[in-house]
């Protein structure tokens, strides 16, 4: 069994989120894919999030009509900030036999990688897919390998080497960091806030039920 694990705020999620997601999915096989929310995201502040519960939710009705698709509560049941190596570690030991999990994220988070709590832990632990989007540096193909190449020797180890076939780079102890195309969506959470600040509508960029729970609760107004 191949597993996706896809954190992030969701404040809220939206369609960007979700059609990269069910492509990495198919991309790589994953039979299961978790959608993962922060409770308290380490590296954003806390204002003008929707609380977890609510995001939480809005990934729930988002997913609900896709089996393989799941939402986990773990970063919600813990404490203090959601670090990403506190969940990885916790799916490794639920983890059964011939079971794989991966990272999957965007290219805009993965370039702050140093700055996450034990980044070099999870290099060790667990292999990375990286999507990129547009507006992110380096949205064109190969510019896009070089800067996550540059990324990986300055910032991780100098061990890291560009594998073509798998389009992935790899290493003697640490774990592959695949490098995947995803349809270039120029959605973000922020922009579906403002919209919504504007009194605009946010129709198509969020599934429906979303976009519902949205309106119902008056987030983000
Ligand atoms: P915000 O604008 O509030 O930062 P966001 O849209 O970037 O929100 P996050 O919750 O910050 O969403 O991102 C969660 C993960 O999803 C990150 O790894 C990010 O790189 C990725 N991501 C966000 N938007 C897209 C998109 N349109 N396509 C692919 N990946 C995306
Ligand atoms: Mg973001």
């Amino acid at each position: 069994m191949r597993i996706g694990l896809f954190g992030g705020t969701f404040n809220p999620i939206h369609i960007g989120h979700l059609r990269a997601a069910l492509e990495v999915q198919e991309g790589f096989h994953l039979d299961r894919f978790y959608i993962i929310p922060a409770a308290i995201p380490p590296h954003k502040t806390l204002y003008g999030i929707a609380n977890p519960r609510d995001r939480f939710e809005m990934v729930r009705l988002a997913v609900s009509n896709n089996p393989d698709f799941i939402v986990s509560d773990v970063e919600l049941k813990r404490s203090g900030p959601s670090y990403t190596i506190d969940t990885v570690r916790f799916f490794e030991s639920t983890l059964t036999k011939g079971t794989s999990l991966n990272l999957v994220l965007g290219l805009d988070a993965f370039l702050q990688m140093e700055t996450w709590k034990s980044y070099m832990d999870l290099f060790l632990l667990i292999p990375f897919i990286v999507m990129a989007r547009p507006g992110a540096a380096g949205s064109e193909s190969k510019k896009k390998l070089k800067i996550i190449g540059n990324y990986l020797q300055s910032n991780i180890s100098e061990g890291y080497k560009f594998n073509p076939s798998q389009n992935c780079f790899v290493h003697e102890k640490m774990k592959p960091v695949y490098v995947f195309d995803v349809s270039l969506l120029d959605i973000s959470s922020t922009k579906i806030r403002n919209l919504i600040k504007q009194g605009r509508s946010i129709k198509f960029l969020v599934p429906e039920k979303v976009e519902n729970y949205i309106k119902t609760k008056g987030l983000y107004l």
